[in-house]
């Protein structure tokens, strides 16, 4: 990558979209975030996106120069074209083919799309995503072939040469954790901690030490080990 590339972070508030957030400010010239309002359950995670922004513009003077402007992009179409438990409030169950039934089929493929469509108007050249095939819940939207893919569908269909980044992508949660600690230290491990939301049914009542959540949604499950795992709790 070259310092003098911009990008554009898929944002949503979450851990490991945060963590995407700081890779890029620490590799790109100027970054800019688009988050999606998608009808999701936990949308609580969307109203803690401005007061992150604006604590990692806090803890980084260098990062404050180089983050631009927010997008927030209304895909209600979603909720109203599929019918999941990310969107409805129906149990989580696996469903027949095996997925959990909180895949939106489809949400990825939109997201980078939309992405894409944003950043030929902005002219940014590399779009950021915190995809992860390492420990994920089996979406096929996650997989590193669906995004390079993507990448190249995308180019032609545009006519660009946009890059589709995943640092997540062969990390697992504590290797997140291990990467927040390298790029912005104890502050802003303590940061993605505390303020970040990643709970599928948006509960924020208590904080526990690894954040706010039900503590037993599949979100949380994976998001309470890793940090176990990082701070050395658990192997
Ligand atoms: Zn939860």
């Amino acid at each position: 990558m070259l310092p003098t590339d911009t990008a554009l972070v898929l944002f949503s508030g979450g851990q490991d979209s945060t963590t995407c957030l700081a890779w890029a400010l620490a590799n790109y010239a100027r970054v800019e975030t688009i988050g999606f309002d998608y009808g999701q359950r936990h949308a609580v995670e969307l109203t803690v996106r401005p007061a992150l922004l604006e604590q990692l513009r806090a803890q980084s003077a260098d990062w404050n120069g180089r983050l631009g402007e927010d997008h927030m992009i209304d895909l209600s179409l979603i909720s109203r074209i599929s019918q999941t438990a990310m969107t409805h409030d129906i149990a989580i169950e696996t469903q027949a083919n095996g997925l959990p039934n909180t895949f939106v089929p489809g949400r990825n493929l939109l997201f980078m799309t939309v992405a894409a469509t944003v950043a030929y108007r902005r002219g940014l050249t590399v779009l950021v995503g915190g995809m992860c095939e390492t420990d994920f819940s089996g979406y096929p939207d996650c997989r590193d072939d669906t995004m390079k893919a993507l990448q190249v569908a995308l180019n032609l269909g545009m006519d660009t040469r946009i890059k589709l980044e995943t640092p997540l992508m062969w990390r697992d949660k504590r290797q997140t954790w291990e990467l927040a600690r390298q790029l912005g230290g104890a502050a802003l491990v303590d940061l993605i901690r505390s303020d970040t939301h990643t709970c599928y049914l948006g509960e924020r009542g208590e904080l526990h030490d690894w954040g706010y959540g039900c503590g037993t949604c599949p979100a949380c499950a994976l998001r309470a080990r890793g940090y176990r795992q990082f701070v050395g709790a658990e192997t």
